[in-house]
């Protein structure tokens, strides 16, 4: 059997402390986990969990470029916690949730929010908003057996050396094994997909040339070049 062109390479994010690669299978994104920022988008913050994908080739590397996305004059950073899962399942209880993660990792959501907010008027997908190509930049995982499972911490982001975003893992309204429980029963989870588990307050747009610095208490930092 022969492909008709070569298969696309596994798409890796580096392990901290480790020549060993994170291979990418899936990358979910929470929406609206940090009260101040559900209130700062204008919405109630006592919702249900939701979720929604970005393409795992959206990958950007921990000192890589972030080039500026065509069709869009408003690109947000949203910085994030990512859960890297190492073990599979589904409908995995809450209080089991945290046995599936293999590490933690700084990200950024990058957001299209002019074509999101069209999105979400018209009743449409927000995958021109959220999955679109270099979308998803994402720090070394930092495993497991190295820091434990952090809930408390602080997570921000600078522009140019500005403080955009300064919160705190504490804040976040569905925990990590509470979004990680609820997201295994809509879909199975498997080794290698990420969790971007939302953002604090203090969205806001970037443009090329800016530099984006941010990290979390106890895991790491990303630094990510607009081009
Ligand atoms: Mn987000």
């Amino acid at each position: 059997m022969n492909f008709v062109f070569p298969p696309h390479p596994t798409v890796s994010i580096e392990v901290s402390g480790s020549n060993d690669r994170f291979p990418v299978r899936r990358i979910y994104c929470v929406g609206r986990n940090y009260a101040e920022h559900v209130r700062e988008m204008g919405h109630d913050d006592r919702e249900p969990p939701f979720f929604f994908q970005k393409p795992a080739d959206a990958i950007v590397a921990n000192g890589g470029e972030f080039p500026y996305p065509p069709k869009s004059d408003n690109v947000h950073h949203e910085i994030e916690l990512v859960v890297a899962i190492g073990k599979g399942g589904k409908d995995i209880p809450v209080d089991k949730a945290l046995d599936h993660i293999f590490g933690y990792a700084v990200g950024i959501d990058m957001t299209r929010r002019d074509l999101q907010g069209e999105a979400k008027k018209m009743g449409r997908p927000w995958d021109v908003g959220k999955a679109f190509d270099h979308a998803a930049p994402c720090a070394a995982i930092v495993p497991v057996e190295k820091i434990g499972h952090p809930d408390k911490g602080s997570i921000w982001i600078k522009v140019n050396g500005e403080m955009k975003q300064d919160g705190d893992l504490s804040e976040q309204i569905w925990n990590v094994q509470e979004a990680l429980s609820y997201l295994s029963g809509l879909f199975e989870l498997v080794p290698g997909d990420l969790i971007y588990t939302g953002t604090p307050a203090g969205v806001g747009p970037v443009v090329k040339g800016d530099v984006m610095e941010g990290g979390i208490e106890g895991i790491g930092e990303i630094k990510i070049t607009v081009v």
